[in-house]
């Protein structure tokens, strides 16, 4: 039987995929396909949903190489498609707002840098909505979800033959462009495929650190005014980066099963609040000779989390950390020590994140809590829980021209699992920019 051939094949369904096929439609493309191991077409999209709308956050204009102008046009275009969905509230207004002026100049006091994005958000209970109303803008892209690519097979110049699985069976399919999108759960099937394709890529730097969850009373001065605030701390004695990240205010601390390691991460629903906030507060850490495999790095502190934790994160309260002892589950909710005031979202191990943290990043993000609560004051009560390991592996980077078009012509790339972006936004802009670049190819 011949094989069914596509102009262009995209391997993920998360908003770098999906922009980049609406973005091709609308370039008049034909023959697309988007093709996804899930049975529904989403990726991260059926996360949270908070949506920020500034150059500095979630891209990196010069990686994508673009002017600050061009992103900022591109974030106008995917606000107006992602806020015509009725369920996406925008949450934090920066137009002279003068709270957020007095924040950035509190947090300069204190060496930190303050970013207040334009956020929206629709919420993880609205993601199925979203992401059908999302569709509902592509009209001649065929979908192959429960399909897995196994391998792409380069046969010629722009001539590609894509392995997959589906229901057990093997399929195949021809491309003339794969566009890859395959987020930070395919980014390292790609790396192996990329390393089979000689296409180029290198180690880029992973964010490793903690999920800070309280009683939202203590930090809804901030997010009353800002959403998802951004704190970036250059920390004193270290020199390294760290910054906060993913707030959820009422959310709930969320667990990631990755087999043989667990690691923690949050959202928040639309229609129903918890009394707590949480968010992340991530070192960014790079690695040079003569080991930089950051992925394996990231993976082995990971590990020691799941060992220590019996098969879970592990989660101390601020109050026990202080006084140099781990938490334990019988101690957990104390009264005595006024531990009631934040009631955990999330089941993980009691226990002492220090025994799995790299010392220099427990050092960076003790520092920097403590210059956070100088910023909003209480944050540091003794009922504050910190939840570890937070990782985030936006590792394996793939240097490509401006078209997000790499070493192997024909072989575009978008998302974050290419190192392109850091969120949805930055992913969706990934994904228009390497449509355009296959139509201008
Ligand atoms: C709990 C949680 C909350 C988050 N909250 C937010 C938030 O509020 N705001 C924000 O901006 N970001 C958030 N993020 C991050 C956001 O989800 C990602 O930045 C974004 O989805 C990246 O988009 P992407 O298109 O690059 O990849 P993804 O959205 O991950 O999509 C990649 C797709 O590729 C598919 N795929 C991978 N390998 C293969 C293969 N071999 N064959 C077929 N299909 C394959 C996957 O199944 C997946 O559907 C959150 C993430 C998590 C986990």
């Amino acid at each position: 039987m011949a094989l069914k051939t596509y102009n262009v094949l995209i391997i993920g369904s998360g908003p770098a995929g999906l922009f980049a096929a609406i973005r091709l439609e609308k370039l008049g493309m034909n023959k697309i396909a988007v093709v996804d191991r899930n049975s529904y077409p989403a990726g991260g999209l059926l996360n949270d949903g908070k949506l920020n709308f500034d150059y500095r956050v979630g891209l990196d204009i010069n990686e994508l190489q673009i002017e600050r102008a061009t992103a900022e046009k591109m974030m106008r275009e995917i606000k107006q498609t992602l806020t015509g969905f009725p369920r996406c509230r925008q949450v934090t207004f920066v137009d002279n707002n003068r709270q957020i002026i007095a924040l950035a100049d509190m947090a300069s006091q204190h060496g930190a840098q303050f970013i207040a994005p334009e956020q929206w958000h629709w919420g993880t209970d609205n993601g199925k909505d979203l992401v059908d109303y999302l569709r509902g803008h592509l009209k001649k892209t065929d979908f192959f979800l429960n399909t897995e690519v196994m391998a792409i097979e380069k046969l010629a110049e722009n001539d590609f033959r894509l392995d997959c699985r589906c229901n057990k069976k093997r399929i195949n399919y021809s491309a003339r462009v794969i566009l890859a999108a395959p987020g930070r759960s395919g980014a390292y099937w790609f790396r192996d495929i990329a390393n089979k394709l000689n296409i180029q890529n290198n180690f880029g730097p992973i964010d490793v650190g903690i999920r800070l969850e309280l009683n939202r009373k203590l930090y809804d001065f901030i997010t009353d005014i800002v959403y998802d605030p951004k704190f970036i701390f250059t920390t004193r004695r270290h020199g390294d980066k760290v910054r906060t990240f993913c707030t959820n205010p009422g959310g709930r601390v969320r667990m990631e099963n990755y087999g043989d390691f667990k690691l923690v991460n949050g959202d928040a629903l639309f229609g129903k609040k918890t009394n707590n906030t949480n968010f992340a507060l991530i070192n960014t850490v790079a690695l040079t000779k003569p080991y930089s495999d950051t992925t394996e790095f990231g993976q082995s502190i990971a590990k020691q989390f799941f060992l220590l934790g019996g098969g879970k994160p592990i989660v101390q309260r601020i109050g026990d950390f202080r006084e140099g002892r781990r938490s334990s589950l019988s101690t957990f909710n104390s009264t005595t020590s006024h531990f009631e005031v934040c009631r955990a979202t999330c089941s993980v191990t009691p226990g002492d994140i220090t025994l799995a943290m790299p010392a220099r990043i427990m050092d960076n993000l003790w520092e920097s809590l403590k210059s956070l609560d100088k910023i909003i004051p209480g944050i540091l009560h003794p009922s504050t829980l910190m939840y570890a390991p937070e990782i985030k592996f936006f590792d394996t980077h793939f240097p490509t021209d401006r078209n997000l078009e790499t070493n192997i012509k024909g072989i575009f790339v978008a998302g974050d699992g290419t190192g392109k972006s850091r969120g949805i936004v930055g992913a969706a802009i990934s994904g228009i920019i390497a449509a355009e670049g296959v139509m201008r190819k």
